[in-house]
């Protein structure tokens, strides 16, 4: 995230077509009482075109319905396709905010640029964004859920001829969520893949892309073979650098009070959870290292106690210990195996100021109404 684009300046004034019959308030009541996550959406969906000799155009929020593509659809051949994730929240006032939205626009606007594709211009994005929560308001759960918003991007080009596309479909969804994770237990199990990696250098590791998730998904499967939650990736050079998690990035918390994250540098994904962490941990106090850290130093250092505490980090799980990691030469237990202080302090700080719970000192918080 250190380039900053040169959006394009051009403006668009979004059509506004209500849904005709939104779904009966006591069903999406029903809905939101156990939303799990990415199964319930809302009303309406936001659609921005693109071609090459037009531009961006025909912005519009509108009943959220299936979209028809033709089956040469580039982005179904050759996976030309960006995404971003984000959430809404509910305020005690009953207002609804987003969390550093503008980064997420800036990065979508980075992942394009990856994928040969065209810069959303950042406010554009951010009015999508802003349009489809005032909208689908109803649809944020109270308590601990959240509206996630998934804006993404594709080639839709009918053509079968390998090169960027000239049409593009830019979209935003949302959905209304609880937690990530269904799993109870106090801390994640992660197996480290041996066999598969998700990034190379000069791949496409730190753009977020449809691609990724789908090379993963192999390599996760393989992890729930194990019994394990989730899979942790080790770099694809030297096969031995711990890189990140299938869609989390991660901190290792040590017996000193420093803490440990890999370095970005093509290879893994710039989260903006990852980001606002080291932001906090260095307002705490605490010396916090940008580092590589092997799988060796890792099992090491969990074994001699040096290591204290490790967790995930991303928009959907928001900050989740590590207990247990998985290899196939055996397993080591991190701590006691849950979570640990500086987790939850992290966490908490974190939540809080998402939440509206606790003072926003970065200037993070973007009201929507
Ligand atoms: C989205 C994502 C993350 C987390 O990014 P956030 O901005 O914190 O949500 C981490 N790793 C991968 C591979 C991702 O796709």
């Amino acid at each position: 995230m250190s380039k900053t684009k040169i959006s394009n300046p051009q403006s668009l004034k979004f059509a506004r077509v209500p849904h005709p019959s939104p779904l009966a308030a006591d069903k999406r009541a029903a809905l939101l009482k156990n939303p799990g996550f990415g199964r319930v959406f809302t009303d309406h969906m936001v659609t921005v075109r693109y071609h090459e000799s037009q531009g961006w155009h025909d912005a519009r929020i509108e009943p959220r319905a299936p979209i028809p593509m033709d089956p040469a659809a580039a982005v179904l051949h050759y996976a030309q396709e960006i995404f971003e994730g984000l959430k809404a929240y509910r305020t005690a006032d009953g207002g609804a905010t987003l969390f550093r939205p503008e980064q997420n626009a800036r990065r979508f606007q980075q992942s394009a640029e990856r994928l040969a594709m065209p810069e959303l211009p950042e406010s554009v994005f951010l009015e999508a964004c802003d349009l489809l929560v005032s909208t689908d308001r109803e649809w944020i759960p109270d308590g601990d859920g959240s509206l996630y918003l998934r804006p993404f991007m594709f080639a839709n080009e009918i053509f079968l001829g390998v090169k960027p596309s000239s049409d593009y479909l830019f979209m935003v969804i949302a959905s209304s969520v609880g937690a990530y994770f269904k799993t109870d237990a106090p801390a994640v199990s992660v197996w480290v893949s041996p066999d598969y990696t998700r990034a190379a250098p000069g791949g496409t590791g730190a753009a977020k892309c449809g691609g990724n998730y789908a090379a993963s998904l192999l390599a996760q499967a393989e992890a729930t073979k194990h019994g394990c939650d989730q899979v942790v990736f080790l770099d694809a050079v030297d096969r031995r650098w711990v890189e990140e998690l299938g869609g989390m990035n991660i901190f290792f918390v040590f017996d000193d009070g420093s803490m440990v994250t890999p370095p970005l540098g093509g290879t893994i994904l710039p989260g903006i959870t990852r980001s606002s962490l080291l932001t906090l941990a260095k307002d705490k106090g605490i010396a916090v290292r940008e580092e590589r850290y092997s799988i060796q130093q890792w099992k090491a250092d969990a074994v001699s106690g040096r290591l204290r505490e490790a967790f995930a980090c991303g928009t959907a799980a928001v900050v989740t210990p590590i207990g247990t990691v998985r290899a196939p030469d055996g397993e080591f237990t991190i701590g006691n195996g849950g979570s640990g202080a500086r987790t939850e302090e992290l966490k908490s700080v974190l939540v809080g100021i998402q939440r509206g719970r606790t003072a926003d000192p970065h200037g993070w918080i973007h009201r929507v109404f």
